[in-house]
């Protein structure tokens, strides 16, 4: 089912129409109520009339993590607390803490959103969802409930960690979807294989919050017979619902009429191809609270503007296959992977990029670091590129409080990441 036909399927013609003439009102609304953006306009000699359609969208200013941080805690805010009805906080990557705030409108919009993508998943009013996400994530709980109740379904809204009670819910309350992070479904899937327990009428799980993989996705399919759907989102633009993925499962729609898209080259910033990796860069059409123009998300993905098999015409994304601005848990310490990556880029000496995994083996958390360098002859030259490895383990060692295991690779998967000089891969959360 189509949740929003009327803006779902509209032609392309009438999207970039529909985008444009918000992005006009969007930059005035931006120059007149955020200051801190307003300012970014002037020093690049930038006024309103000068954003005519969506093709001025690149004249615009981008908006980083460090925008946001400089603006703590409210310079991004575009109206008065009075207009705002929910306040919550982002741990940012530099390890201080961010405010977002959202007006009545926003919260409607964010249902408006999950609805859609709940719908994507085949679930309806005839549904009985479960809603699982662990306490501290559940902001993202709110918003997949608000979506689940917007389309009539019956909800049973429930924290992950208690666990034994999810799975006696699913059976009691005749469960038949759930919305969830790809970790619960990963323990429903053991509960079921390991204890012979029961996945009940469960048909369709919606999935986000945390990376995967197909290899989990089919895995977990296999295992408890629950068809997972993709679902994209991040708190700085509202939250989960972003995107979502429909039955046809290639790639998550993108909710087009709230949200433009750009993927960049993430050393040019310049747009590239329809399916070529690239940064995704996000402009919040329709946001009050704190609108975001090409706001940098980090988070690498391709994209796709054909019309899906499913009728809809909004843009598909790939699922995020690497973050930056992110957080983990190595051996007990919290550790921001910009640090490793900030660490690794400070060595210039070394003409290398970096392919950083964490993986657990022997239930110990294991780091590995990977050299690739189109010059790995160079650097083996003098002594079998020990000096190299002491040093990347030196760098990573001092960030992650543990010695990393580190190798030299000719150059591989360089390109596979588009070029980007650190690439870290959490594979614990697969
Ligand atoms: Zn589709």
């Amino acid at each position: 089912m189509i949740w929003n036909e009327a803006r779902e399927c509209m032609s392309r013609d009438q999207m970039a129409d529909l985008q444009g003439k918000q992005l006009v009102k969007l930059v005035g609304y931006m120059y007149r109520n955020v200051g801190y953006y307003r300012k970014k306009m002037k020093r690049l000699g930038l006024e309103p009339g000068d954003i005519r359609g969506i093709e001025d969208l690149c004249k615009l200013p981008f908006t980083t993590n460090e925008d946001l941080q400089d603006a703590y805690p409210n310079g991004m805010f575009a109206v008065p607390m009075s207009k705002l009805v929910r306040y919550g906080t982002i741990d940012s990557v530099s390890g201080t803490e961010r405010i977002v705030g959202y007006t009545q409108n926003d919260l409607n919009l964010w249902s408006e959103c999950m609805a859609r993508s709940i719908a994507m998943a085949g679930l309806s009013q005839n549904d009985v969802i479960q809603i699982a996400y662990d306490p501290e994530n559940w902001v993202e709980g709110l918003g997949a409930l608000s979506g689940a109740e917007r389309i009539g379904a019956t909800t049973i809204p429930m924290h992950t960690d208690k666990k034994k009670d999810l799975m006696s819910a699913i059976r009691k309350f005749h469960v038949t979807g759930i919305i969830g992070t790809p970790s619960y479904l990963m323990h429903m899937a053991r509960m079921i294989e390991k204890k012979g327990m029961s996945g009940g009428l469960v048909k369709a799980a919606v999935c986000g919050g945390t990376f995967w993989t197909d290899k989990t996705r089919k895995k977990i399919q296999d295992v408890i017979g629950i068809r997972m759907y993709d679902i994209y989102g991040m708190d700085e633009l509202m939250g989960l619902g972003v995107a979502g993925e429909c039955k046809c499962q290639k790639g998550m729609h993108v909710q087009e009429d709230y949200f433009i898209a750009e993927i960049l080259d993430t050393e040019t910033l310049i747009a590239v191809a329809d399916g070529v990796l690239g940064e995704i860069v996000f402009t919040t059409l329709q946001k009050q609270g704190i609108p975001l123009i090409r706001f940098r998300t980090m988070n690498i993905t391709r994209i796709n503007h054909e019309k899906c098999e499913c009728g809809r015409t909004s843009a598909r994304i790939d699922r995020i296959c690497n973050r930056a601005s992110d957080i983990v848990y190595i051996r007990g310490n919290r550790i921001l992977l910009f640090s490793i990556e900030n660490a690794l880029s400070e060595l210039r000496e070394i003409k290398a990029s970096y392919i950083v995994t964490i993986k657990k083996e022997h239930g110990l958390d294991i780091v590995d670091v990977c050299i690739e360098s189109s010059q790995s002859n160079e650097l083996m030259q003098s002594d079998n590129g020990e000096s190299v490895k002491r040093c990347v383990a030196a760098a990573v060692g001092k960030i992650i409080g543990m010695k990393p295991n580190v190798y030299i690779r000719e150059n591989g998967g360089t390109l596979l990441y588009n070029r980007r000089k650190v690439t870290i891969i959490d594979e614990r959360r697969y």
